[in-house]
């Protein structure tokens, strides 16, 4: 690519893996808290502007040294993403289109010029991590192994300029099941007017440290409201749902079949795996029923306006709202707080309505290796 040296790419085939004696003590599943507790091995890989990408090493999990001048502390270039390790009935780690992952974190890589890595290899780098690390997956259902590979730029200098040097690295956390009382409890979004996410040009699209700081304030007044979340506006169009993709479901204009509406990818959405393979199996089962007990279904992609939720309820079309992304899975949505007046949805015993409960059990089914479903499933 323009601008990026001819050196050495990501190799898997390099890895070392310096082995401890000293493991921790699993925890306890029934206080596991999301994202607070770490696995005992991480891997870790530099790259520097002469040498390419250096030898990817798995040692024990420690702390990194980081030069108080970097460019990830300075200016935050500091990408991720977030994905899980599933335990499948024989008792082996699946990942769930990794490659979708792969191919975010190498766009957030070129939005903040970090440099460029084969793909391919890390996902081998995330297999190989997870097997060393497997015991680590609870064997109970809904618990699952979260996996957070991370990039950032390490130069150290005050120039206001894309960091040549970088570390990857890939941490671990066993995690819980969203909702610990089974079924699913409705969630409570507010908007927000003073406060926006993303904006046409800007990075909501991309996966980028920088992109959730800035909501950390609105989203603690909003729980300090009683709200779950913010769904998060630009101007009247609803974009996302705190860290997740927003979706509505109703009866189509015609009057046969439902719609499954999401907002369009237009630059100011995270294109989420889960919003993804959502839209592709509505699509799927628009095309040939794969759920018994559904009508026919219509993906759709479009802007969706605050009065566009407002006149399908009052025109009795509206069905369900869902959130979904990795941590989640798929939610149920039961109230939006749009300018501190409240929109209820209807209830569904359960939580999700028929679309979104079918939707959730049947990728759960395949992230868990329970049903083969083409290649979305993917062993370590
Ligand atoms: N939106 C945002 C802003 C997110 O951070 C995430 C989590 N990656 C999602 C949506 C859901 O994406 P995914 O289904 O890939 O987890």
């Amino acid at each position: 690519a323009a601008g990026v040296p001819d050196v050495p790419d990501l190799d898997a085939s390099k890895v070392t893996i310096t082995e401890t004696k000293d493991l921790k003590t699993l925890p306890d599943p029934e206080t596991l808290v999301f994202g607070a507790t770490t696995s005992d091995y991480m891997l870790t890989c530099a790259f520097d502007p002469a040498t390419g990408w250096g030898t990817p090493e798995i040692k024990p999990y420690a702390p990194i040294p980081v030069d108080p001048m970097s460019s990830a502390l300075q200016y935050a270039t500091n990408i991720f993403e977030g994905m899980k390790a599933y335990l499948g009935p024989d008792g082996e780690p699946r990942l769930f289109r990794p490659d979708m992952n792969m191919a975010r974190l190498a766009r957030s890589a070129n939005r903040v010029a970090l440099p460029p890595f084969n793909t391919e290899e890390l996902v081998k780098l995330i297999k190989t991590l997870v097997n060393l690390e497997k015991r680590w997956i609870p064997t109970l259902e809904g618990y699952t192994l979260y996996i957070r590979p991370t990039i950032i730029g390490t130069r150290a200098g005050f120039g206001v300029a894309a960091s040549d040097s970088s570390l990857l690295y890939i941490i671990l956390a066993p995690s819980g099941p969203y909702f610990r009382t089974g079924g699913s409890k409705p969630l409570s979004l507010m908007t927000v007017e003073d406060c926006v996410r993303a904006w046409p040009g800007g990075t909501g699209d991309h996966k980028l440290g920088m992109n959730y700081s800035p909501g950390f304030n609105a989203t603690r007044l909003a729980v300090q409201k009683g709200y779950d979340q913010i769904l998060w506006m630009l101007g009247d169009v609803i974009t996302e749902a705190g860290a997740m993709n927003f979706f509505v479901v109703l009866k189509s204009e015609s009057g046969e079949g439902w719609d499954v509406v999401t907002p369009m990818l237009d630059g100011t959405i995270l294109p989420g795996v889960t919003r993804a393979s959502c839209l592709e199996l509505a699509a799927a089962h628009g095309e040939k029923p794969i759920f018994d007990d559904l009508p026919p279904l219509r993906a759709v992609e479009r802007k969706l306006r605050k009065g566009d939720v407002k006149q399908w309820l009052a025109e009795g079309r509206f069905l369900e709202a869902f959130v979904c992304g990795t941590a989640v899975a798929l939610a149920p949505v039961g109230r939006i707080g749009f300018d501190g007046e409240d929109v209820v949805f209807p209830k569904f015993e359960g939580g999700l309505g028929p679309v979104g409960g079918a939707f959730r059990r049947r990728i759960l089914d395949i992230q868990y290796g329970r049903v083969p479903f083409s290649n979305w499933s993917v062993p370590c």
